[in-house]
């Protein structure tokens, strides 16, 4: 038997044959030198190619190896020689590798290529690309088998590596979105064959945002690793949990008997995730929203399936968060109406179809108006009259916020530079700004080149930004805040008390003023707690020079409430509604001053 891997040794395999080369004339020594020489050739390629060879007889007893195997396999000539291909123990990536279908492919072709793995001498596997092909004799019986082979472990590894990149979260090692689809897809068609039901979770966080804002956000990371934890624990090893991005999870439960089942693990999530956590010595409440929409009954695709389901999670969110609920098609419709307001808006912002109303803003002390509030209004000619409320959050989603936001910016100072030219009392306009437009590029130029164009003195405009806009990202915000200061806006935090201003954050905003949200207000009269909040954002406002007015005034009981705290403005029905510009005009005109008398209401 001889050894290939020994540098000086030859393959022939015609001597194999037992056939000699005669060496009686010239000419024959000549072609016998030639052999000679190409026989050096191939056992120089043999003993120095990369890749393994070996070479077995008809019943795949081992005849010669290359050092290339040795180097791969960590097997010598001496422990393989003479011994069965068996002994090397490959396997098919998927199957045995010794399956009777694999030989009886490789003695009828002649060839077979494939991936298996394979057994290294100390144990350890690998995955190997080999080939292996027959050699026949003249009567086309198989002499030799042989196989080339090279170590494909890397590759695979970095090929699995990638898949999985490709198809988890990074932050939570969780599958992704692409992963789910996938999964989702076969858990539909498994589970129409079986008459089972598959349950879809869009389960949401309640106010992350503001624990990002707050805390940073690599606690916020932190926070979603461990939710991402306490969700697999109360998860099904079938069920797959996705991370969909943000703080947003797609739980998708395969071969359910029953809805309830859903609603079992859909309550113990929630338990889960309300379980206090201690992240870098951050105490931290957290719960969650979950939608929930359930295969056949509410779709039969996954894309169907996830977006119900998110319908239902936005539904749990309006629920007053913390819950979980089921899609329904009022549900549909619901999302259907959203995308037709969307259009509309779209529609209205071509066809100019907004207005604003102002609400006056009156001094307690000197009970002059000094200010009215810009607030958005639209007509639609098809739905009527559309609050605020509903279609503003729509606005910023699509981003259409943008475009409305400078209409209002525009119309508000126009109409302030117009009252000042009337030669009426000089008032401030304040104009709601909302996160999305606070966070736009160049936004302290296009407010530059609106006062511009209006000829407006800066101080004719407030800007009104929530607690949660100006949290979002404080350092940019305070700079930002910074610039507008200092082109001699004011600022006002609106709804303040109902965000998560942290105090020492406060302190370094540049604000004027702090607008108490009305939920505060509305009942200081009969909820003692709310009593005490107001007075301790008087006081608080007062120490930080700060001014302070009170929101969504509706009672004499309120308005005298407020003047003992010694308030220093305040807006709300008791003194007037919001109403068109020309009315403004009217009561700017007859030089209003609040004096005991406060009833006016616009009609
Ligand atoms: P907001 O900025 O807190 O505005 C005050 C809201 O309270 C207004 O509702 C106003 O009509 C209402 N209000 C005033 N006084 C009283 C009162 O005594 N009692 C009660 N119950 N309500 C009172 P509106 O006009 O429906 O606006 C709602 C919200 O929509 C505003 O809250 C603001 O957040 C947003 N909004 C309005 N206009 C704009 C805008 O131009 N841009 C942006 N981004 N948001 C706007
Ligand atoms: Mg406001
Ligand atoms: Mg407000």
């Amino acid at each position: 038997m001889q050894d290939l891997s020994s540098p000086n040794l030859q393959i022939d395999p015609d001597a194999a044959n037992n056939r000699t080369v005669s060496s009686a004339s010239g000419q024959e020594s000549g072609s016998v030198r030639q052999k000679e020489k190409q026989l050096r050739l191939f056992a120089h390629i043999f003993n120095s190619v990369h890749e393994g060879i070996i070479v077995t007889d008809a019943d795949k007893n081992m005849l010669f190896i290359n050092p290339a195997f040795s180097t791969i396999t960590g097997y010598s000539a001496n422990d393989l020689i003479g011994k069965n291909l068996n002994l090397l123990h490959l396997g098919l990536m998927n199957d045995a590798f010794n399956h009777d279908d694999t030989w009886c492919s490789i003695n009828e072709n002649g060839y077979w290529q494939g991936e298996v793995v394979g057994r290294r001498k100390n144990d350890e596997s690998y995955a190997e690309c080999l080939s292996i092909s027959t050699m026949k004799n003249d009567r086309g019986e198989i002499n030799y088998y042989i196989g080339v082979f090279s170590d494909i472990s890397e590759r695979k590894a970095a090929e699995e590596r990638m898949a999985y990149v490709v198809l988890h979260d990074f932050l939570t090692n969780l599958p992704n979105g692409l992963l789910l689809q996938d999964r989702l897809a076969q858990a539909i068609s498994h589970a129409g064959r079986e008459k089972h039901k598959v349950a879809v979770m869009c389960l949401d966080l309640d106010h992350f945002k503001a624990i990002n804002d707050m805390l940073g956000h690599l606690v916020g990371d932190k926070l979603l690793q461990e939710v991402a934890k306490r969700i697999s624990s109360v998860s099904r090893a079938s069920d797959t949990v996705s991370r969909r991005g943000g703080d947003e999870f797609v739980i998708m439960l395969p071969d359910l008997e029953t809805v309830d089942d859903a609603t079992d693990i859909a309550v113990k999530l929630i338990d889960a995730i309300s379980g206090l956590c201690i992240i870098d010595g951050n105490e931290i409440k957290i719960t969650t929203s979950i939608g929930i929409s359930i295969f056949p009954e509410d779709g039969c695709d996954g894309d169907s399936l996830i977006k119900y389901a998110d319908a239902a999670m936005y539904h749990a969110k309006k629920n007053g968060r913390n819950n979980y609920q089921f899609f329904t098609n009022e549900m549909n419709q619901l999302a259907l109406e959203r995308m037709s307001i969307e259009r509309k808006l779209c529609h209205a912002i071509e066809q100019q179809g907004f207005c604003l109303h102002y609400q006056p803003q009156v001094n307690l002390r000197s009970g002059r108006i000094i200010g009215v509030e810009a607030l958005l209004r639209w007509n639609n000619p098809e739905i009527g009259m559309v609050p605020p409320e509903y279609f503003i959050p729509i606005a910023e989603e699509t981003g259409l916020i943008i475009s409305i936001g400078e209409w209002v910016l525009r119309e508000a100072c126009r109409q302030n530079s117009e009252w000042r030219m009337l030669g009426l009392p000089k008032i401030t306009v304040a104009v709601n700004l909302s996160a999305v437009q606070f966070r736009q590029n160049n936004f302290g130029e296009m407010i530059k080149e609106i006062l511009r164009e209006y000829e407006l003195d800066p101080s004719g405009l407030e800007l009104e930004i929530t607690e949660s806009a100006v949290m979002h990202n404080a350092e940019a915000s305070i700079a930002l805040l910074l610039e507008l200061k200092a082109m001699g806006l004011k600022l006002a935090v609106d709804d303040f008390g109902t965000g998560y201003s942290s105090l020492s954050y406060l302190k370094r905003f540049p604000i004027d003023k702090l607008k108490i949200d009305q939920s505060f207000v509305r009942d200081i009269t009969v909820d003692s707690d709310d009593a005490v909040i107001v007075s301790t954002i008087i006081n608080m406002a007062r120490t930080l020079k700060l001014k302070v007015i009170a929101e969504g005034v509706e009672t004499a009981e309120q308005l005298s409430f407020l003047k003992h705290q010694e308030c220093d403005e305040i807006q709300g029905y008791y003194f007037s509604k919001p109403m068109p510009p020309e009315k403004i005009n009217s009561l700017l005109a007859s030089g209003y001053e609040v004096d005991g008398q406060w009833s006016y209401q616009s009609k």
